[in-house]
């Protein structure tokens, strides 16, 4: 009998949603406006701990103004980890600085705490860890270190929404700014966007100027405020990173659901932990103990004795109708960032080991119990 591909990601999308985006192409305000207004409110509500929230049309572009607004620049380093999506470590670029790479932890594939100290110069300026896979990096031995040495922290929460560190919520901890995104497959969806947030006034402020511009005043403001509504001043050479009214539509929404979606992501992993507890793989790397892991991801990795290689077990696998992917590809192999920084194998032992073991199963919260079944079925096949 033959199945239905099971994608590797799909966006858990409802009427709620639906209604919301058609009441605003309705309304006649489409771009930034009330909606957007209302998901950031929702959003710093949720967060808590007095965030403010800042939407964006994306987690890159949230990315880059946190970075612009912690005054990143040429001749600045910043470091991170090879373990990531590029876009953790273009931003930097963006703004004419250096990324420096370090390797991951095998324990939580974050960003390894003890690389990181004798990665500092005097060029050092922030570190940027990632939260792979919605499994926290270790901030406490993070946030210890950047006072130390007097450095910035941007948490690259992308995969992180909900996630908790030391029973404290991602977002809400001692960094400068955290990121989240909204992209399609993240764990919750505006189809792109993403949210800034922080605590501090001056980075809020100046990530609203340039995320639209560098006007002084967002366009919504601008039309229901008492001044004159075709008076603006541009003070800096923005960007234009605003997020629609249709996408926050969708994302106050999906919000709502953002502790459901986190269970139902959960109860998945919880479901292939048991059934593949005596396998030769290597499970992902769980919380410490009361802590929320948002399972963005679910990577397991091949062990020796496995007789297949990774990329058969995931032609095999495509083959039997289940989709996956590789988290990641590390940066110290794409062309741009090893050839312009020199970047070797052997200086990440443990990232290019995951690499070549690695792959990610499906585990969003539109699959079945059949479909967990198949693919767990599936694995063990492969697996002998
Ligand atoms: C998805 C992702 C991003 C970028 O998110 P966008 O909203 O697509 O810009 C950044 N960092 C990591 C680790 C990601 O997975």
């Amino acid at each position: 009998m033959t199945q239905f591909f099971l994608p590797f990601a799909l966006p858990e999308i409802s009427e709620d949603e639906i209604s919301e985006v058609v009441s605003t192409l309705r309304s006649g305000w489409v771009t930034t406006g009330p909606k957007t207004k209302q998901f950031e409110q929702d959003f710093a509500e949720f967060i808590g701990g007095g965030v403010e929230a800042i939407a964006v049309n994306s987690a890159t572009a949230g990315l880059h103004l946190g970075l612009e607004a912690l005054g990143i620049g040429p001749g600045d380093e910043v470091i991170t980890t090879t373990h990531t999506f590029t876009a953790t470590a273009e931003v930097i670029r963006y703004l004419g600085a250096d990324p420096v790479f370090v390797d991951i932890d095998p324990d939580s594939l974050c960003i390894d705490v003890n690389a990181i100290e004798p990665a500092i110069t005097e060029r050092t300026k922030a570190i940027i860890p990632v939260h792979f896979g919605g499994r926290a990096a270790n901030m406490t031995a993070i946030l210890q270190l950047a006072n130390k040495y007097g450095l910035r922290v941007m948490e690259d929460a992308a995969h992180a929404l909900p996630t908790s560190h030391a029973g404290e919520l991602i977002g809400t901890l001692g960094s400068d700014v955290t990121v989240f995104s909204f992209y399609a497959n993240k764990t919750i969806t505006t189809g792109e966007g993403g949210m800034l947030v922080t605590r501090d006034p001056e980075i809020a402020r100046r990530a609203k100027i340039m995320r639209l511009h560098g006007i002084s005043r967002d366009a919504f403001d601008r039309f229901t405020s008492k001044l004159p509504s075709w008076y603006y001043e541009i003070v800096a050479p923005g960007f234009k990173y605003n997020m629609t009214d249709v996408a926050a539509s969708l994302g106050i929404h999906q919000l709502k659901k953002a502790h459901l979606f986190q269970q139902k992501r959960a109860r998945i992993a919880a479901m292939y932990d048991v059934a593949f507890a005596n396998e030769p793989i290597v499970l992902p790397p769980h919380p410490e103990v009361r802590d929320v892991h948002a399972w963005h991801l679910y990577p397991i990795q091949l062990s020796d004795e496995v007789k297949i290689t990774r990329d058969d077990f995931i032609k095999n696998l495509h083959e039997l109708g289940i989709g996956c992917s590789v988290h990641y590809i590390p940066l110290h192999l794409q062309p741009y960032w090893r050839d312009t920084y020199h970047l070797l194998p052997t200086m990440f032992p443990v990232s290019q080991s995951v690499y070549e073991r690695t792959l990610s199963l499906p585990i969003y919260t539109l699959m079945t119990d059949d479909d967990v079944d198949r693919v767990i079925r599936a694995v063990k096949g492969l697996l002998g």
